[in-house]
């Protein structure tokens, strides 16, 4: 490949075509065309239209939109700019490539079906015009099926995965942010605003502005604000929503705009800072292992690229859902009458993010209380998350569900009274999001219903007025779940 690029012409342009990887530092596709010394032409392309494509959600749609503009700048403050292009991406690419007379397409790789599907399609349309492809590793430490077991099978519990992706060579150091890139400036680009990303009627995307900076750059503060003021005390307080103890980076790792490998170094830096800013080893531990969460649902991915739609144990296609449409919209609309749920229902619709604790119980709740298909849940999820990500809300939503991999034993219920008490002592994670709630004390906030009328009068709630009565009862919803569960026992 790289004699192709020698005999290329120096002034023949290359394209570097980005996807999840909206960054420029630590960007090894990047790094080549540039180092290839002839124009560089860097696109994106919108594709909503090839063969099992899953279109971004709502949230997704708006940061793609802010991380694209964040990138063009970056681009063009360095001597380059951004090309937009939409349509099918075996199309759209190849015709790019032979409009401005490409020798080469440079890209990272991507780990889901149907992108792997369009990206072995076009190397082969490419090379047979002569048009060589070039592709890297750069948003996995390690790239699925490269962590196997001693039997040189695919690995489906974490710790052991993780043991053995701990034990291999030190992921290599971060490539640095080029200064100049010598691009091509005759390409025509589609404006961002005719694609139409963000929301206007109604714009719900307030909570989402004010929350977050999408871009490389908003990135890069996160993480330096997380190693130096909460890396500290993560592994002890990880676990609380009432804290702002974890990084809130899943959005930018999501669409790329920080990789991995930067991650793991400055972290792994925090280290060997002045003793006053030196992070533990367990806190630093706790931190790369949920990075390794990360890797592992891609590899469970890569093992099962239907895990969005299918179960990964097919014992669970036989479980008895139940179809509740006003219990469904419920717990979109955080008004299921359990003040934990409905409090990381709403951080979730105003801010697109919402606490991994929280998700988890969320996701019982759905799952457990309810009856309902986790397949709607990671479905709310994709279209309401800012972070939604194809492995990671899979792989979670089928932990949740127990019909994961590495699952979480379908009969743990997790009750959301003790979880909201134990996780949020205090309640004011549920004051946040709940205000009609603010007025109660920190016993009851967690189980309003228990208050004395007296107590909900001064504190202004009216049960199944401004705040709802319980929509299923804990204990009767939880022999419900089990009796369901051993019937699919029963018939499996
Ligand atoms: P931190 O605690 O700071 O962790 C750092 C990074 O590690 C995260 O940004 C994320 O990339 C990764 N990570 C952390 N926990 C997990 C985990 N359990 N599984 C996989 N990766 C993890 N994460 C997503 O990025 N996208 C999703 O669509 C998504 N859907 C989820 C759905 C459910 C039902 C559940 C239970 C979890 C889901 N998660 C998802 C995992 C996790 O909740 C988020 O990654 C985490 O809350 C992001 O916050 P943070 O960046 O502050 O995490």
């Amino acid at each position: 490949m790289q004699a192709k690029a020698v005999r290329a012409g120096q002034n023949q342009p290359v394209i570097v075509w980005f996807r999840d990887d909206l960054r420029l530092g630590d960007n090894p596709a990047l790094d080549a065309a540039i180092r290839s010394g002839q124009p560089v032409v860097c696109a994106y392309v919108l594709d909503e239209e090839s063969p099992e494509i899953r279109k971004l959600g709502g949230a997704a749609r708006w940061w793609l939109s802010r991380s694209l503009a964040a990138l063009d700048e970056a681009l063009r403050s360095r001597g380059a700019r951004l090309v937009l292009r939409r349509g099918a991406a075996l199309d759209v690419v190849s015709g790019l490539a032979a409009e401005i007379g490409a020798s080469t397409v440079f890209h990272n790789r991507r780990y889901d079906r149907s992108g792997i599907a369009i990206d072995n399609a076009l190397a082969a349309k490419l090379e047979a015009a002569g048009i060589s492809v070039e592709t890297f590793q750069a948003s996995l430490l390690f790239e699925p099926g490269n962590i196997q077991s001693k039997a040189g099978g695919p690995m489906r519990v974490f710790t052991p995965f993780w043991r053995a992706a701990r034990s291999c060579p030190e992921p290599r150091p971060p490539l640095d942010v080029p200064k100049r890139i010598n691009g091509m400036a005759t390409v025509a680009s589609e404006h961002l605003s005719e694609w139409a990303l963000e929301p206007t009627a109604p714009d719900w995307a307030t909570g989402l502005r004010q929350a977050w900076q999408p871009g490389e750059e908003g990135a890069h503060a996160r993480l330096a604000e997380f190693v130096d003021a909460r890396l500290s005390g993560y592994a002890m307080s990880r676990d609380r929503p009432d804290r702002e103890q974890t990084s809130r980076l899943s959005p930018h790792l999501r669409f790329g705009e920080v990789s991995p490998f930067q991650l793991w170094h400055a972290t792994r830096h925090a280290l060997e800072a002045p003793r006053d800013k030196r992070v533990s080893s367990i806190d630093l531990e706790k931190f790369l292992s949920e990075i390794g969460w990360r890797e592992f649902s891609y590899h469970l991915l890569h093992q099962c690229p239907d895990l969005a739609t299918q179960n990964f144990q097919s014992r669970f296609d036989e479980f008895p859902w139940r179809t509740d449409e006003t219990a469904l919209r419920a717990w979109q609309a955080g008004k299921t009458g359990y003040p934990i749920v409905d409090a990381g229902m709403r951080q979730l619709w105003q801010t697109g993010w919402m606490h991994n604790r929280v998700r988890m119980i969320v996701g019982s709740f759905l799952i457990k209380h309810l009856l309902i298909d986790w397949r709607r849940g990671e479905e709310w999820f994709w279209d309401t998350l800012v972070d939604a990500d194809p492995a990671n809300n899979a792989a979670s939503w089928q932990w949740v569900a127990g019909s994961g991999a590495d699952a979480a034993p379908y009969f743990r219920i997790f009750n959301p009274i003790l979880q909201g008490e134990k996780f949020d002592p205090e309640g004011d994670y549920v004051r946040r999001y709940v205000p009609e709630l603010a007025g109660l004390s920190s016993d009851l906030i967690h189980k309003p219903w228990q208050a004395p009328p007296i107590m909900l009068a001064t504190a202004g709630i009216e049960l199944g007025m401004n705040y709802p009565c319980p929509i299923v009862d804990h204990a009767a919803a939880r022999r419900r779940a089990l009796d369901a569960f051993a019937r699919m026992t029963r018939s499996g």
